[in-house]
């Protein structure tokens, strides 16, 4: 879908603005269907508020959260509804309030599944409600009156470094996606350079190939979440939906960035987190290191770690980050990107994040001082002693 931008008009940029006032980033102005600059500003405001990347636009995944909005705690009886789960912004706050008194709903997705019916089965026990894992006005009542008293120390977050510590240092076996930005229609990022066309979506493949073998030598199991000339291109939730799947216990995405700005360059990496501090503790150490890895042994510019809620981040039930490595649109990164030599050096650190993520931390050594033949070496002398 095309994204709904400035100066847009109709029934789609009316809708938008209804929810916007709700929200209360948007005055109300009767029967306004024009995306003027306010609402502009608006949707950026939104964008920012939800960590989404902040463009004033409303394409597709700016809409879902838009859609999502809509919803607060307490508007509507939450239920776990088969094969549709409900969505929305009043189910991730139901979440967030269980998962504050301690209850496993896995990650604050926003999404009504199974897991988050159990943990509202079990508080229903708990306080002597109807244990059918709904939440209605009486189920929503006692969540106030206890919620309030229940401070939590980010218990998802907590659990999801037990399980990852309780999984081992060991490469052997552990399950890793892959996920090459862009693909089929879309090519990402293109710019033209001494007649060759180069596409970002064929060079994420290309560094998730070089990756994917490296990887595969490790012992690990490795899945793309595509080939590299799809003719259809999976959506975000659909990537992390593959992830979820098998059971992924890393997922990396890989993606080149591209600026109206020509001097723009770097390496950034994002994690999932929002803006008031909720944030994958495994994610960012990861997003950390391969980060560190990349700017040390490239030399591209470290544009560092940034916390993010994209739908790639947030669906994904397993320490996720993206990777932009480098400016296509900057000559001297295009220079970089386009060499084989590089994508190898990429590949490389990206194996490196990897091992060190399973290294035992009072082992560590300088980032980019240590080839990964030895480093797989020495986490595997730690996984058998
Ligand atoms: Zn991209």
């Amino acid at each position: 879908m095309r994204p709904i931008r400035r100066d847009d008009q109709g029934p789609a940029v009316a809708e938008i603005r209804s929810i916007l006032v709700n929200l209360e980033l948007l005055e109300p102005t009767p029967g306004a269907d024009v995306f003027d600059a306010r609402t502009e500003h608006a949707v950026r405001a939104f964008q920012q508020l939800r960590g989404l990347s902040i463009d004033g636009r409303v394409g597709a995944e700016t809409w879902r959260a838009l859609d999502a909005a809509r919803w607060r705690l307490g508007d509507r009886a939450l239920y776990h509804s088969i094969p549709q789960p409900l969505v929305g912004e009043d189910v991730r706050a139901l979440q967030e309030r269980l998962l504050e008194m301690g209850y496993d709903v896995g990650r604050a997705d926003g999404v009504y599944g199974g897991r988050t019916a159990r943990a509202v089965t079990q508080f229903q026990r708990e306080v002597g409600l109807t244990a059918d894992g709904s939440c209605g006005p009486y189920t929503m009542h006692a969540m106030r009156r206890l919620g309030r008293k229940v401070v939590g120390g980010r218990p998802q977050w907590l659990r999801e470094a037990d399980a990852f510590r309780e999984s081992g240092p060991n490469l052997v076996g552990k399950t890793i996606v892959i996920d090459p930005g862009h693909g089929g229609p879309d090519p990402g990022v293109v710019v033209i350079d001494s007649g060759r066309r180069w596409s970002e979506a064929e060079l994420a493949y290309d560094l998730a190939a070089r990756l994917e073998g490296r990887l595969a030598a490790a012992g690990m199991r490795v899945h793309l979440t595509r080939g590299p000339a799809t003719t259809s291109v999976l959506s975000d939730p659909a990537r992390t939906q593959l992830a979820n799947d098998v059971g992924a216990d890393l997922f990396i995405s890989l993606h080149v960035d591209g600026h109206a700005n020509p001097a723009a360059d770097g390496v950034a990496t994002y994690h999932y987190g929002t803006g008031n501090g909720v944030t994958s503790t495994v994610g960012e150490r990861l997003a950390g290191l391969v980060q560190r890895e990349i700017a040390v042994r490239t030399g591209l510019r470290d544009c560092r770690v940034h916390a993010k809620s994209w739908e790639l981040l947030r669906l994904t039930r397993m320490p996720a980050v993206r990777v932009d490595v480098g400016y296509l649109t900057c000559s001297a990164d295009r220079a970089r990107l386009i060499r084989p030599g590089f994508r190898d050096q990429v590949a490389e650190a990206l194996v490196a994040a990897v091992q060190r993520m399973y290294y035992p931390v009072e082992l560590d050594v300088p980032t980019g001082s240590i080839d990964v033949h030895t480093l797989r070496a020495v986490v595997d002398a730690t996984a058998e002693a």
